[in-house]
């Protein structure tokens, strides 16, 4: 067994891992395998979501691992079919089919989808699912502080997790400054910046990386780590798998910290979510 990852208490009580798995865009065989080996080294928190397409193969990694399910926090998301308080419900249920789970600790909605503009009832949805016992705790994903004010100020709801594109070169400070005045944890997606090697070959992250005797990817966790983030890298290989989550034995100082930070280049990069959503 290898490392196991602290966690963090959400707003309405549920503890979550500060350190989870992504498991886009691996799906059959590919996945299933991901999921088991992560779960072996040490890993509690896996994010799946419809669009993935591979719940079935998730379901089936955490069956093979053997571990007791409520060990575990699985996330999954629904995609904009299904914002309307019925809809949700058919969501949640249709996704524990696929993973063949009896509930899901965290359920999101994947993007606002403004276009449509149901997602303050997409919330209302989340909420009566959480109320009749189906969730541990509700999330959004790529919302921004105005689609989240907009949702408390109609509903009163404020979501317990907001997953958002994060990492050193875009690290989101409005989103998270609003997350941190409303108690919503802020969860990361391409935290390493995706499949591109550009940040985990910057001369920042590997000259920290030296310093500590870590790698440039361990680096790149710890910081998200330290800010108070929760983190969800993606890995297909079991070396990598057991790397990223092995970052629990360091620290980096807070000049590390502000240098890491510096590297920020705004939002360019970032998916704009009144544009983009499925
Ligand atoms: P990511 O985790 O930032 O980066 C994944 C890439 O990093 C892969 O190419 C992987 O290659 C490589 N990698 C991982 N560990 C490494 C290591 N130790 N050394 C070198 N390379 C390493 O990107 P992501 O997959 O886009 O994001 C993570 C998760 O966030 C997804 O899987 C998904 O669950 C979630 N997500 C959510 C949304 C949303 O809208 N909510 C959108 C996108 C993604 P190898 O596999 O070859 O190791």
């Amino acid at each position: 067994m290898g490392t196991i990852a602290p966690t963090r208490p959400l707003r309405t009580g549920a503890d979550i891992p500060v350190l989870g798995l992504g498991t886009s865009p691996l799906r059959g065989a590919e996945s299933t395998t991901q999921v088991r080996t992560a779960i072996e080294a040490g890993y509690r928190l896996i994010d799946t979501a419809e669009n993935y397409h591979n719940e079935d193969a998730v379901g089936q990694g955490i069956r093979d691992s053997g571990i007791d399910r409520s060990e575990l926090f699985l996330t999954t998301k629904f995609n904009r079919a299904w914002h309307s308080v019925d809809g949700v419900r058919q969501a949640y249920e249709a996704s524990l089919e696929r993973l063949g789970v009896d509930y899901v600790d965290l359920l999101l909605v994947h993007w606002p989808n403004p276009d449509q503009d149901r997602y303050v009832e997409a919330l209302r949805g989340l909420e009566a699912v959480r109320a009749d016992g189906g969730l541990r705790a509700i999330g959004t994903s790529n919302f921004k502080p105005a689609h989240l004010q907009r949702v408390l100020e109609e509903t009163g709801i404020e979501p317990d997790v907001n997953q958002i594109q994060l990492s050193p070169y875009s690290t989101r400070t409005d989103s998270r400054r609003y997350h941190d005045e409303h108690q919503i944890q802020t969860e990361s997606w391409s935290p390493l910046g995706a499949s591109s090697d550009e940040l985990r070959n910057d001369p920042v992250i590997t000259a920290i990386a030296k310093a500590h005797g870590k790698s440039a990817t361990q680096v790149v966790l710890r910081w998200h780590v330290q800010l108070g983030l929760v983190a969800i890298p993606r890995s297909g290989n079991a070396g990598r798998i057991a790397e990223n989550i092995d970052l629990f034995d360091f620290e980096l100082t807070e000049s590390e910290m502000s240098t890491i930070s510096a590297l920020d280049r705004g939002d360019t990069e970032v998916t704009d979510s009144d544009v983009f959503g499925h």
